[in-house]
């Protein structure tokens, strides 16, 4: 088992794209970590460049106690699986298993035992024989995951192993992920751009921005209190509404609504500053009453989410997205009022 201690990671492509920027992240031993990230911002260049794939451009990687900085990847304890899992179509699953074993001059008879050992821990029973080609989206997935915990790695990266199965399937894998790594213990870096993904495995999340690191927390830490207006709106199924006002007499102007600042930055910002203002569209109540501290709206959409309604309001010139329970759901053009969830509101530095 180890840890993963990067730091000032860069890696820079031929042609001067900073695929990864000034990277400096400790992942900690047994840990199961997420890199999420819009696509293009660095997730695959940094995984590869932790795995050894590619040659980092300057900075420091050590892995348990040792600088990996330079070590081949085989020397390295590491085990990869591929966002295309990359699983050799000519040879069936048991030896598609036991490759690496192969790699590592493991005898034969060992390879195949330890290959039909790891299939059965991860629901292959009976597929050993089979190639590639003959198995379902989910069972190459697991062959690919097999095959990279039959070495016993102490870190496994994951690059997006989701992210090519269908809905349905995708959420089994995911707790089968879970489970999968609690009973390893194994250090894992998972890649996803999806944000819940990210949210509804990880023990912490780094999120990534054109290869910076924005923000590194637990996903109550990013969610409940994000950096930046960049992880703001990245995090939460429906995007924070983030709304450019200016503070006047020490409250946060919406129209002729004042609201108080959150709670910790009254001695934070000063008359006539612009700010951004955060509130997410769950912690918005849409009311038909006015209630004190309420913001006038008129309602212009309604999108039906199954269980719960979200509407898009217009608020004196601002637009806001709510959350409103299936029961309350208003119509276009209704008249109401907003009110936030006072301690749930955000203040982030005009850009
Ligand atoms: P992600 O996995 O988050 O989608 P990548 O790590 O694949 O992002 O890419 C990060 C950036 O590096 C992108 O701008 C991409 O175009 C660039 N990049 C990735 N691989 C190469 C490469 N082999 N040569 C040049 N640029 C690359
Ligand atoms: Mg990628």
């Amino acid at each position: 088992m180890a840890g993963i201690n990067a730091t000032q990671l860069v890696k820079e492509y031929p042609g001067g794209v900073r695929g990864v920027d000034e990277v400096d992240v400790q992942i900690h031993d047994g840990e199961f970590f997420a890199l999420l990230g819009p696509s293009g911002c660095g997730k695959t260049t940094l995984l590869r460049s932790i795995a050894g794939l590619e040659a980092i451009t300057a900075g420091s990687l050590v892995i348990g106690d040792r600088d990996v900085t330079n070590a081949e990847p085989g020397a390295r304890g590491v085990a990869m699986v591929f966002q295309d899992y990359a699983l050799f179509p000519h040879m069936d699953v048991g030896d598609n298993i036991a490759y690496p074993l192969r790699i590592k001059h493991v005898g034969r008879d060992e390879r195949r035992a330890t290959a039909e050992k790891v299939a059965d821990g991860l629901s292959l029973q009976g597929l050993i024989e089979r190639r590639p080609g003959q198995l379902s989206g989910g069972q190459q997935q697991r062959v690919a995951l097999a095959r990279a915990v039959a070495t016993r790695p102490d870190v496994l990266l994951l690059d997006e192993p989701l992210s090519n199965l269908d809905a349905r399937l995708r959420l089994e894998a995911r707790t089968f992920l879970k489970e999968l790594q609690r009973d390893l213990g194994v250090t894992t870096v998972f890649v996803t751009h999806d944000q819940a993904e990210a949210l509804a495995l990880a023990d912490r999340i780094a999120v990534m921005k054109a290869g910076k690191l924005q923000q590194i927390g637990t996903p109550r830490e990013v969610f409940q209190r994000p950096n930046n207006t960049f992880v703001a709106g990245f995090i939460g199924s429906n995007p924070m509404n983030l709304v450019e006002t200016t503070v006047t007499g020490g409250g946060i102007s919406i129209g002729e609504t004042s609201v108080p600042v959150p709670a910790g930055t009254e001695g934070l910002v000063r008359d006539g500053q612009t700010v951004i203002w955060g509130i997410r569209p769950e912690y918005l109540r849409w009311v038909s009453s006015e209630e004190p501290g309420a913001i006038p709206a008129e309602v212009s959409v309604v999108e039906n989410l199954g269980a719960s309604v979200l509407i898009a309001v217009n608020a004196s010139g601002h637009k806001f997205q709510v959350v409103v329970p299936e029961d309350h759901e208003p119509a276009p053009g209704d008249r109401g009022w907003l009110v936030p969830q006072a301690a749930k509101t955000l203040l982030f530095d005009a850009e």
